[in-house]
């Protein structure tokens, strides 16, 4: 007899990230999908790294992570955001940001509790949800008359939350669409949940990648907010690193107790000679991260002006490394079916902003990764001007 299992995930497939890298890889298109770099981690870092593989940090690291590293986030954190964090109780290293959102999720949503996500959301949240025996609920961002601008529905946000409210998770700087928020959205937030027992969760993975002089609003800056907030980090954008799976949390005390009650059953710990490379070269070379604006900025233009005589219809993105653009000039077909035909057939592979929204109302439009050299970028916007 062939055995079946009842899926505690029945509606969750592979991950799109998953599938449209197979397909780059099986067709040998230019993979401008899931959003990696294609350069590497600074070599300063590399050999910090290597330094200590080779004197002796190979065994198991503390829990919450190496103190080392766990004081330069805490420095970096109050020098950025003016917030005093206790490096020893607020602050948690975990394997990358995806680890750190599941194990918030489930250290914070019981049972029957509702999740507030906002869509397009990205892909791990919803299923961590539902793992913990929560519902989520989707609200759109709204989209400004030009088409190009993704915001919070405020008013849409505040008749959502009721009593079974659990959590809002948030995440800015966007992924997929570069959205932003300014400090008087913080302060809109805050008008919401003040008289509630809902907790944020904020992934800030892209803290470091905003652009056009704009700084990172982090809801670490805010008093009101920081009191019920988990962020999440990932040093794998800030590195140019997603294969090392390192990043951070950082919570009130009541919250990173909570956090690290799951944290130490997920995974225990993370590498050890990683945790200690990053936080020597978090101490001596503050200036990389602190140039990063700069460096995607140029990217982002330059991919943004190979484009400018194609038929997408695009604005520049406002953070992160990934590029939206409307294809309604070129096309009508479903993005889904879209990216992955012009895969095939064209040799560039990206992502549909379709697969993380509940509704279809994201409507015309791709993201495409500009962390690449600039000759992977050249090749790519060949074949898409001729589109
Ligand atoms: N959140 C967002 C919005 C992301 O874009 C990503 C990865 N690109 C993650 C979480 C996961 O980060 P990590 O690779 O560190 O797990
Ligand atoms: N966050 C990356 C992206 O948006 C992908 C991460 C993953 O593949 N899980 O492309």
């Amino acid at each position: 007899m062939k055995r079946t299992i009842a899926s505690k995930l029945p509606d969750v497939g592979t991950t799109i990230f998953t599938v449209m890298s197979q397909l780059a890889a099986d067709t040998g298109a230019i993979n401008l999908s899931q959003g990696f770099p294609s350069f590497d981690p600074p070599q300063k870092l590399r050999d910090d790294i290597k330094h200590h593989l080779d004197n002796g940090a190979n065994q198991y690291a503390p829990m919450m992570g190496v103190p080392a590293l766990r004081s330069a986030i805490a420095e970096k954190t109050t020098r950025l955001h003016r917030r005093s964090i206790d490096m020893d109780r607020e602050v948690t290293v975990c394997c990358g940001a995806t680890e750190g959102l599941f194990c918030a999720i489930q250290a914070i949503v019981r049972a029957g509790d509702e999740v507030i996500v906002f869509d397009p959301a990205y892909d791990s949240y919803e299923p961590a949800v539902t793992l913990a025996g929560g519902v989520t609920r989707h609200l759109p961002l709204s989209i400004s008359a030009d088409g190009y601008d993704f915001s919070i529905d405020w008013q849409a946000l505040a008749d959502a939350v009721n009593p079974r409210t659990r959590l809002i998770v948030v995440n800015f700087p966007h992924n997929p669409t570069g959205a932003i928020l300014r400090d008087a959205d913080l302060d809109r937030l805050a008008d919401i949940v003040r008289d509630t027992d809902c907790y944020l969760l904020s992934d800030e993975v892209y803290e470091h990648i905003v652009f056009d002089e704009e700084p990172h609003c982090s809801l670490l800056a805010h008093d009101e907010l920081w009191e019920r907030t988990m962020v999440i980090s990932s040093f794998g954008k800030t590195f140019h690193a997603t294969g090392w799976k390192i990043g951070y949390c950082i919570a009130p005390v009541y919250l990173s107790d909570e956090f690290r009650k799951v944290h130490q059953f997920a995974t225990f710990a993370i590498s050890t000679p990683v945790q200690h490379g990053i936080a020597d070269f978090l101490q001596s070379d503050a200036a990389f991260y602190q140039q990063l604006p700069a460096f995607y900025q140029e990217k982002r233009d330059f991919f943004c002006s190979l484009l400018k005589d194609s038929r997408f219809r695009l604005r520049p993105a406002r953070s992160t490394f990934f590029q939206i653009v409307d294809y309604s000039d070129i096309s009508n077909e479903l993005d889904l079916d879209l990216a992955k035909r012009w895969t095939i057939d064209n040799g560039v592979a990206s992502i549909p902003l379709s697969v993380f929204c509940e509704q279809a109302f994201t409507g015309t439009r791709l993201r495409f990764c500009f962390a690449k050299d600039n000759a992977t970028l050249e090749a790519a916007a060949e074949k898409l001007r001729d589109l």
